[in-house]
């Protein structure tokens, strides 16, 4: 195993941020953490990254463990931590170069410092000051920056937060073609980032794992969770189909429309069609939904 995290406590004071947490990731796998903001994702890639120790459990990256030998993980992982804290006065080059000195990196600097230019598209910007960038551009810095030791294993905390639709489109393949070498682990809470990078995902809600599956398999993990697509004829209280036993949340879809997630292994539609009628509602349309990545991870981190 590349890397695995077994039984993996992290408390701040009182706070638990993570809570018995175990994994495994292969050699190869582009892998997303998904979960919503405060549910332990950056706290577990700071643990991974030595720069953190947990309260309780064992992490190895290759074999090595992050507490004892911690000097040896920090050379098989690269980190890009979340918001990509860069020197802004230096430049591209001066940055990469004083980088690759605190990896010792010597006498194969300059030649290792172009090939980060050259395959994270930083070609044209690479005498500018790091300041003068783009969102974009700061991303690739910050991933030449991360794979400058040539790591095994590449931590990206929320790698494409706050980039333009362009600028998503071009780190998203950057980190691609970057996983067909490495292992990466990337932190997000965009749902589509999940369909369109990775292999597999673990959805993370409150420092617990609530999910772990192949991305085309994660449609499939909650089948007796039952997804309804309803509309009206008119504008109604939908908030009160939670009534209903069995319905979990309800999400309005523009104004007469909702889609209706039931935790059930029974079809609701029945139900649903009844209350309808004893409040005199009138549905125009209803039907099964197949779901999306971003409707399991709706259920599954869910306050009920
Ligand atoms: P995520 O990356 O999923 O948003 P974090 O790992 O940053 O989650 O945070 C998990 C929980 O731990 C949150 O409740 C957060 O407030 C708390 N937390 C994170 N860092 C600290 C810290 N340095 N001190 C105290 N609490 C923290």
């Amino acid at each position: 195993m590349t890397l695995t995290v077994k039984n993996v406590t992290k408390t701040y004071g009182q706070q638990k941020a993570l809570d018995d947490v175990s994994l495994e990731l292969k050699q190869g796998e582009i892998l997303a953490l998904l979960g919503p903001n405060g549910a332990g994702k950056s706290t577990m890639m700071k643990i991974i990254s030595c720069y953190l120790p947990q309260n309780q459990g064992e992490v190895w990256v290759c074999g090595h463990n992050v507490v004892t030998e911690s000097l040896r993980v920090r050379e098989l992982v690269g980190y890009l931590p979340e918001n990509n804290p860069l020197y802004l006065d230096m430049y591209v080059r001066e940055y990469l170069e004083f980088v690759a000195g605190l990896h010792k990196l010597g006498k194969n600097t300059k030649s290792r410092v172009d090939q980060m230019i050259e395959q994270t598209g930083l070609v044209p910007e690479q005498h500018k000051k790091i300041g003068a960038l783009s969102k974009g551009y700061r991303q690739r810095v910050g991933i030449a920056q991360a794979l400058i030791h040539d790591p095994k294993v590449l931590i990206l905390d929320e790698p494409t937060s706050g980039l333009d639709p362009n600028q998503l489109v071009d780190i998203r393949e950057l980190i691609k073609e970057t996983g067909k070498h490495k292992t990466v682990l990337l932190s997000t809470h965009i749902m589509q980032e999940v369909e369109a990078v990775c292999d597999r995902v673990i959805i993370i809600n409150k420092g617990k794992i609530v999910a772990d599956a192949p991305t085309h398999e994660l449609q499939l993990l909650n089948k007796s969770n039952k997804v309804i697509w309803m509309e009206l004829e008119k504008e109604q209280n939908l908030e009160l189909l939670k009534n209903i036993p069995g319905i979990l949340d309800v999400q309005r879809e523009g104004r007469t429309a909702a889609r209706i997630f039931t935790q059930s292994e029974k079809d609701l539609r029945g139900d649903i069609f009844r209350f309808a009628v004893s409040n005199q509602w009138v549905i125009v349309a209803m039907r099964h939904e197949d779901q999306s990545i971003e409707q399991v991870f709706r259920q599954l981190t869910f306050e009920v």
